[in-house]
């Protein structure tokens, strides 16, 4: 289950990348190919205006200064006592639907043609956001009887310093937008295809967090991406487009570029391993309390925000140190080669983080943010080749993994069957000296033989069961089953051995708990036979005592069985350990009680595949309680009531079941002639007449020349094997067994084989080692009992 969600995690994952970047692209195309260029009444052409301006400044006595050579992109010092003013002609066509948009920093301005006032900015209104103001446009209305006519740009400043003027055009609002949108083409493609990488990375990466484990860390790659799309988003030219206050936003690259490297660096040092990690985690705290700190000063207008961008700068770049120190370690020592290719990449950003340094600081002439997005993508694209190999490998390891679990519950399931079928002989065969042996002596022999046998079969099933939880294919199989048999059946297993012990065995079961409920009845039985063992074997005098009770909690019902002794109890420190595999505690005083070390661990897999729980409690010396609870879907609410515990097997199993079939016949096929003498040895009082034979295809020709009741088939023989077997004879149409029962006797005793059996057609299933009874109760189903 745990696998097939982490196989379709994966999938979904790097499926919604691709659709994702898709989209984005697309997005993209159909922004700037599609939408601005039809409908064709929109005309996109623009006059640029950047140079023939006449510039000068006024001082306060109305004296002007002129200035020469000035051409846009500039910067005019002015002071607080002065106007700047620029002058030039109103381009020759100009229709009503025309702007003049003029990109500046730094001033009130204030837009005439001749002496009317067409266009302004003040920052008055949006001082609460920076004391500064940044980069941004204002639009003055022209019409068609502008042409020729003198615009004047006044611009006035609260403090002595530099405005910048950037861009000047005339055209439509389309027009002007889409003359920016193409000057800034592949910042905005950046800005879109980060946006919408970095969310799908965030999402990717956190369903695989969830779903499989940090394996990879593609959400740390997608907030770094997403971080650096708002930076760009909120610096470049085109914010005017997305956002209204421009003032107020122009403060979120400085937030950006702080915070971006905080899951830059969590990201490194997952990919290191955390080598760095106190390196890597101090860096974070710097940067999130200079974050801190700086929204707290921009707040109360202590320092701008934005002013300190250089400080953010500083930090990245003092990490940028700290990241080339640590992959220069890494390299020394050897242990760097498996994250070569992002090492690569971050080499690749830093380089291009300078140029874009270098571009604000105005020695390379491109104000927008493409250096550093570009160094961000190349180094994503890096990054992320990284994590698909991870993840590859990851897969690969899986499927490796997964092999060899296979392999050894194949190989379990092998032995199991291979051990099963000497025991089968041994336990049958001493069944037998057990029933005809009149000798004391020797009946003491069979019976340690008895128990070595069982132990050795329990102890098999346990391996089997462990190998399965292990590799993950052991299923719960719910079924309606009755609580009060169920609790009967245990009792009759048990009492008898706490009997051979003396000890009592008390069964309290509350009255009101419902009387059907739907769960894994057998694995129930088991968990409830594994720690009642548990108490008889560790218990030397007293009692074992299992109280049932019951709570109800929306529909479900939670039972709760306390299993009490007055045993040997356990020790504080060790209960802890109790539920590990092959774990045995108290070794010196427990060693002579027969054990694995495995009941414990299955019981606790057990309960946790059925969201139940198990408890320890225990005083040392003097005894130990469980309590355990198991969930069940209530079936039939009405009470178990009182139930008669009585030892009805005891009675049967000391004189086994009577039965007799005179007149039934029945055929066993088994390639291991042991096998069939035993079966044949333990229904010889039955007086059925057996026929034997050793192979499938002696089972068919015998099949066609009398008819049996009931066929009893192995499965793993040479040759044709029982399945096959009955195919065969289910599809000959002139066999007179065609339609016999056949049951299918076998060694494979892994959970749910019956259920594939029956599926294949058998009528029933016996597994090896089967005893007289259990073969009696089997046959019993299809043939008459004549003593009943
Ligand atoms: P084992 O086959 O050894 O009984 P389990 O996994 O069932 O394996 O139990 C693990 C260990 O827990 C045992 O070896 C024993 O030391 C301790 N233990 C389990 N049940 C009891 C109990 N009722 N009283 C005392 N010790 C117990």
């Amino acid at each position: 289950m745990r696998k097939i969600k982490h196989q379709s995690i994966i999938e979904w994952s790097v499926q919604i990348v691709m659709i994702l970047c898709f989209i984005s692209v697309f997005v993209y195309v159909f922004m700037t190919r599609v939408r601005w260029q039809e409908p064709s009444e929109f005309d996109h052409t623009v006059i640029v205006v950047d140079s023939g301006w006449r510039a000068y400044t006024v001082d306060s006595s109305g004296t002007a200064s002129e200035m020469t050579g000035v051409k846009f992109p500039c910067t005019i010092d002015v002071k607080k006592t002065d106007t700047a003013v620029l002058e030039r002609s109103v381009p020759a066509y100009v229709s009503d639907t025309d702007w003049l948009a003029l990109r500046f920093k730094n001033c009130n301005i204030k837009i005439y043609v001749e002496d009317e006032l067409r266009g302004s900015y003040t920052k008055v209104n949006t001082s609460i956001y920076r004391t500064s103001q940044p980069s941004r446009y204002v639009y003055a209305d022209l019409d068609d009887t502008d042409a020729g006519k003198t615009v004047r740009l006044e611009m006035t400043v609260l403090n002595d310093g530099e405005v910048k003027l950037s861009q000047a055009c005339v055209g439509q609002k389309i027009g002007i937008f889409r003359h920016y949108l193409d000057n800034q083409k592949w910042s905005f493609l950046c800005v879109v295809v980060f946006s919408v990488l970095g969310i799908a990375l965030v999402i990717a990466g956190t369903c695989i967090r969830i779903g499989v484990g940090n394996i990879v860390h593609l959400d740390y790659l997608g907030w770094t991406l997403a971080f650096v799309a708002l930076w760009d988003m909120t610096q470049s030219d085109f914010r005017d487009f997305l956002f209204n206050n421009i003032t107020a936003i122009s403060i979120v690259p400085t937030m950006s570029l702080s915070l971006f490297v905080i899951p830059f660096a969590l990201y490194i040092n997952d990919v290191q391993k955390h080598r760095y990690s106190k390196l890597n985690y101090i860096f974070c705290s710097v940067s999130l309390a200079h974050f801190v700190v700086m929204v707290f000063m921009h707040i109360f207008k202590i320092v701008d925000m934005y002013d300190t961008i250089w400080l953010v700068f500083v930090i990245n770049y003092l990490y940028l140190i700290i990241l080339m120190y640590t992959f220069y370690r890494d390299r020394k020592s050897g242990c760097g080669a498996y994250y070569k290719i992002v090492r690569i990449g971050v080499y690749i950003m830093a380089a291009l983080g300078i140029v874009q340094i270098v571009s604000f600081l105005g020695l390379y002439p491109d104000n927008t943010g493409l250096p550093m997005c570009l160094g961000y993508g190349i180094m994503t694209i890096f990054c992320f080749v990284y994590e698909v190999r991870v993840l590859i490998q990851v897969e690969m390891d899986r499927k490796t993994a997964h092999r060899v679990a296979d392999m050894k519950s194949e190989f379990l399931a092998t032995m199991s069957h291979e051990i099963r079928t000497p025991i089968n002989a041994i336990l049958g065969m001493n069944e037998m000296i057990l029933r005809e042996s009149g000798d004391g002596k020797v009946l003491g022999y069979a019976s340690d033989v008895d128990s070595a046998g069982t132990m050795l079969l329990s102890l098999i099933n346990d391996i089997l069961d462990f190998s399965k939880i292990e590799s993950g294919k052991m299923e719960i199989v719910p079924t309606d089953y009755s609580l009060s048999t169920l609790l009967i059946n245990l009792y009759n297993l048990m009492h008898k051995r706490a009997d051979d012990k003396g000890l009592e065995l008390e069964f309290n079961v509350a009255h009101y708990v419902p009387s059907v409920l739907n769960g894994d009845e057998l694995r129930v039985q088991q968990i409830l036979i594994n720690i009642i063992t548990n108490a008889i074997k560790y218990t030397a005098s007293g009692s074992v005592t299992v109280n049932v009770s019951c709570e109800e909690v929306e529909g479900i019902c939670i039972l709760k069985f306390d299993v009490e002794d007055t045993g040997v109890g356990i020790r504080k420190k060790d209960i802890d350990k109790l539920f590990g595999s092959f774990t045995r505690v108290d070794y010196d005083k427990n060693k002579t009680i027969e054990g694995t070390g495995l009941g414990l661990a299955i019981t606790k897999e057990l309960l946790t595949l059925m969201n139940g729980s198990i408890k320890v409690e225990s005083v040392y010396g003097v005894g130990s309680v469980f309590h355990i609870t198991i969930p069940q879907v209530v079936v039939d609410k009405n009470p178990v009531g009182t139930i008669d515990f009585v030892d009805t097997v005891t009675s049967a199993k000391q004189t086994g079941i009577e039965f007799e079939s005179e007149g039934s016949c029945i055929l066993i096929v088994d390639d291991v002639s042991l096998n069939l003498k035993v079966a044949a040895g333990l229904l010889k009082d039955t007086k059925i007449d057996i026929d034997v034979c050793e192979s499938g295809k002696d089972c068919l020709l015998m099949c066609r020349k009398k008819k049996y009741d009931v066929i009893l088939l192995d499965h793993m023989m040479p040759g044709m094997d029982g399945i096959e077997t009955l195919h065969r004879l289910r599809d000959d149409a002139t066999c007179m067994n065609r339609d016999s029962v056949v049951i299918m006797l076998t060694a494979n005793a892994i959970q749910g084989v019956k259920e594939e059996y029956i599926q294949e057609g058998f009528n029933d299933y016996l597994s090896k080692p089967f005893t007289r009874d259990q073969m009696v109760e089997t046959l019993g189903r299809y043939i008459a009992n004549t003593l009943a």
